[in-house]
């Protein structure tokens, strides 16, 4: 496999998101998916094609905002409990991989390692009580403290406030592409993309992004 150039020299704070890029993007498909489709047709009483339908044009209305990323809302429009039924599937909940290894590396590195992801927060404490991960962070930071979701305009401007960091001393790593247009277009310097963010789907196009096959490509001896 392929190296992939990275001037950690000059880089200060590393920015990950989490669904997709540290985490099998599997568990999120599947449940949105299939899961979620098959307890709303219980519920309902309707067919599981129905309820995929029913979903899909439902998930639609709010593609790329934060309410489309907000727990609370689908709780409130569909009258389930989006957390009790990710529980149930939680076993699908994985890391990709080598993510431990290059969360060590950035920690000898010593580089500000910030979580930045649009999950919801509720989201963010469930992926945590299932995946060691949490103590590698020096901060996590979702969509939902910020109050726009990481693809939507001033969203970095925002994030600026929240956190200091230099643009041109920073690496975003992210599975979704019109999230790393809007990092682009905000001025952050190093961005890559991930080839392959469902391990159950096909490796994925990401443009001009060098796409990240694995951690491993990006880290040296030390
Ligand atoms: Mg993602």
């Amino acid at each position: 496999m392929k190296q992939i150039p990275i001037n950690w020299q000059n880089i200060q704070t590393v920015f990950l998101d989490m669904d997709g890029t540290l985490l099998d993007l599997h568990f999120d498909n599947h449940f949105w998916l299939e899961h979620m489709p098959k307890r709303y047709a219980e519920k309902h009483g309707i067919s599981n094609a129905e309820a995929h339908t029913d979903l899909l044009a439902n998930y639609q209305k709010h593609k790329g905002t934060l309410k489309w990323y907000c727990l609370d809302h689908w709780q409130e429009t569909l009258q389930m409990d989006i957390v009790n039924l990710k529980h149930e599937v939680a076993e699908r909940i994985a890391l990709r991989e080598h993510v431990i290894e290059f969360l060590h590396y950035l920690q000898k590195l010593q580089k500000r390692v910030v979580l930045l992801t649009n999950a919801h927060n509720k989201t963010v404490d469930l992926k945590f009580s299932y995946i060691d991960m949490q103590q590698y962070f020096d901060r996590v930071i979702t969509a939902h403290d910020i109050g726009l979701a990481k693809e939507q305009p001033g969203f970095w401007q925002a994030l600026q406030k929240e956190e200091r960091f230099d643009k041109n001393k920073s690496l975003f790593i992210d599975d979704n592409l019109e999230v790393l247009q809007a990092a682009e277009r905000y001025g952050i310097k190093y961005l890559l993309a991930i080839q392959q963010p469902d391990s159950r789907k096909s490796i994925v196009d990401t443009g001009k992004y060098p796409a990240l096959q694995s951690y491993t490509q990006i880290m040296s001896d030390l």
